[in-house]
């Protein structure tokens, strides 16, 4: 039986300190390196039993336990894998793993900054003494005539080791809990942890309380945290539709439903397996939280790595596993071997083809999931130039009508607008153009989401021959009635000019009359696309040059001559004694169709409702 003591030969001596106060910031990890190691041992002993190398029992279960003992202050974790012998407890634990996480140190110890590193990449065994006062391992090899050993140390470059009394083959390492980190003795606590991290690990993981009372636990059925085997790794053809939507309720704890799912089976240029959700949008865009799952051989590794997951497809739902990557190494050997390109090429792909097949064969659905999922497809036609190649001829737009049309049904059905692209980006304040384009025979397309600004100007530079213009815009060639005279509408013109700058005091309005086919709208405004376009923009980017200056009002009043109040007032006018009130229906129409291009000016309003009061005396 051995019994020694011993000093781990190290030049840095204040390793421990540096393991403790450096990863105090996430401490859990320690957890995950420690039943990791735990799972690796039973594969270790199940790939050793294959080859014959190994005898296992009859009845053997591969299994994890992680005891809590409050009591005593321990936390326990308990494997039934391969074991040590005393001479690879030496090797494995004084040596290996004490100068890997010596490497570990030496290696990320100027960027304390990022913790994201440290959050995925651990340093092993010796991350126990993160949250130990002292640690032991007691084990027993697989390997016949070989006796248990006990290792232990406090932390420091001390370790004994010693005959131990384990029974059966594996190993426990027990952490006795420093003060510091007591949080680590509630089972509530150290589940959270294990569910973090390996809700779907292969063996299955128990969770003990050795302080709950024997009575109490008769009652209990004993059940793994874990489950071993996660949707994503079964047949695709095996798998129902309640099946996907059970895990996707599970791992996001989303109550919604999602609204399709693609499942990944790639297994070139490397293995991955997973399956992505369409999740239902709650709001608008903005407020869009995706969230990838990224697993190595179903141990949670991190959500969004941006290294290895595709910007875009960062707005879905998922699980990833990619147990080929080496996501132990630095996350700047992860870009540059192109892993994200790789993965983002092939989930493009197979997101692209989910997407066609339903629009040919399912157009009815693809309709209704649309208003949930264009923000994501139009994102990922921004972001992903072989995304939008994929897509392009199954893009759809909502119009006025309540149809969905591709841009070339829309084109097809719209002739007459020469390859213009009429939309509304605000339904309620745009309504009165909305009915003249429905009185018109007109149709126009909804584009109501934050990201359809910058959508219609990436549309605009792909098609070049296709321009969007708002309905609101100069479009009033369209809506004219091919009937009404010109040289009446002249004079017209000229006469109602004058009535509408006096009444406004605008001298410098533009004023435009033309017969339109809707009789019943007196009068609209319109406003340049450019310089519209131009306004918004410098908003968003809140320039300090005042745009009124390099823009001057491009707004024109369009007044209606087949309209008869525009005709009753141009009469009214020459009439005695009536102008006042010619002058009054005048500015009366202009705020009215103000009113439904954009909000009024403070004065205005409180003038268009001085206004509108002293109109309703009248008929009193
Ligand atoms: P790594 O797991 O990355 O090799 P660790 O520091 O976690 O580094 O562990 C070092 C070595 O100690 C492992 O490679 C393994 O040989 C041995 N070891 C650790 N935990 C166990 C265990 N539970 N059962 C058997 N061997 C273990």
């Amino acid at each position: 039986m051995i019994n020694e003591k011993g000093s781990i030969s190290i030049q840095t001596e204040d390793i421990f300190p540096i393991i403790k106060k450096w990863l105090y910031s996430d401490k859990d990890i320690f957890l995950r390196e420690l039943v990791s190691n735990a799972a690796d041992a039973i594969s270790k002993l199940k790939k050793l039993a294959d080859i014959g190398e190994a005898k296992l029992p009859e009845d053997y279960k591969p299994r994890i336990t992680v005891s809590v003992n409050k009591e005593k202050g321990t936390l326990a974790i308990t494997d039934n894998g391969i074991g040590m012998t005393d001479e690879e407890v030496k090797k494995y634990i004084n040596q290996i793993a004490f100068s890997g996480a010596k490497d570990f140190i030496e290696k990320y110890k100027d960027k304390t900054d990022d913790q994201q590193i440290i959050g995925h990449f651990g340093l092993g065994f010796y991350s126990a003494f993160m949250v130990s006062s002292k640690v032991r391992i007691d084990t027993l090899s697989y390997q016949e005539g070989q006796s248990a050993v006990a290792w232990e140390s406090k932390g420091d470059t001390e370790y004994t080791m010693e005959g131990s009394d384990k029974k059966d083959v594996g190993t426990t390492v027990t952490l006795f809990i420093a003060d510091d980190s007591k949080e680590f003795l509630d089972t509530w606590k150290v589940r959270e942890i294990l569910r973090k991290y390996f809700a779907f690990l292969q063996y299955e993981i128990y969770l003990v309380d050795e302080n709950e009372k024997k009575d109490d636990k008769k009652d209990k059925e004993e059940k793994p945290v874990n489950n071993t085997s996660p949707l994503w790794l079964k047949n695709p053809k095996d798998c129902t539709d309640e099946e996907y939507r059970n895990f996707y309720h599970e791992v996001f704890t989303d109550f919604n439903d999602p609204l399709f799912w693609i499942h990944i089976n790639m297994d070139y240029p490397f293995n991955m397996k997973g399956i992505i959700y369409f999740p239902k949008l709650k709001h608008e865009f903005d407020t869009i939280e995706g969230k990838i799952k990224l697993f190595y051989n179903q141990v949670f590794v991190a959500d969004n790595i941006k290294e290895v997951i595709p910007e875009f497809l960062m707005l879905l739902k998922g699980c990833l596993d990619c147990p080929d990557l080496p996501l132990n190494v630095s996350r700047s050997f992860l870009q540059n071997e192109g892993y994200a390109e790789k993965i983002s090429a092939h989930i493009t792909k197979k997101v692209a083809d989910k997407l066609q097949l339903m629009f040919k064969k399912d157009r009815e659905n693809y309709e209704k999931y649309w208003d949930d999922i264009n923000p994501f497809i139009k994102f990922g036609c921004m972001k992903e130039p072989k995304f939008f190649e994929r897509v392009k001829n199954i893009l759809i737009y909502k119009t006025i009508n309540g149809k969905y049309l591709t841009q070339e049904e829309y084109l097809e059905q719209n002739k007459g607008s020469n390859k213009k692209i009429y939309y509304v980006n605000d339904e309620k304040q745009q309504a009165q153009y909305v009915r003249m384009f429905k009185e018109n025979g007109m149709d126009a397309v909804i584009l109501n989401t934050l990201i359809d600004n910058h959508f219609i100007s990436f549309m605009e530079v792909e098609n070049k021959d296709v321009k969007f213009l708002r309905v609101d815009a100069d479009i009033i060639d369209n809506m004219k009635d091919e009937n009404s005279k010109e040289k009446d509408n002249k004079k017209l013109q000229e006469k109602l000019e004058k009535i509408i700058r006096e009444a406004t005091g605008k001298d410098k309005l533009k004023v435009k009359v033309e017969g339109l086919k809707s009789e019943s709208t007196p009068a609209v405004i319109l406003l340049s696309e450019e310089s519209r376009r131009f306004k918004e923009m410098s908003r968003t980017f809140g320039t300090s040059i005042s745009t009124a200056d390099l823009f001057p009002d491009e707004e024109t009043l369009v007044l209606n001559s087949n309209n008869p109040i525009v005709k009753k007032i141009a009469d009214l006018y020459e009439e005695e004694n009536r102008k006042e009130d010619a002058l009054t229906a005048a500015n009366h129409i202009y705020d009215l169709a103000l009113l439904n291009h954009r909000q009024l000016e403070p004065d205005a309003m409180v003038k268009f409702i001085e206004r509108s009061n002293s109109l309703l005396m009248k008929l009193l």
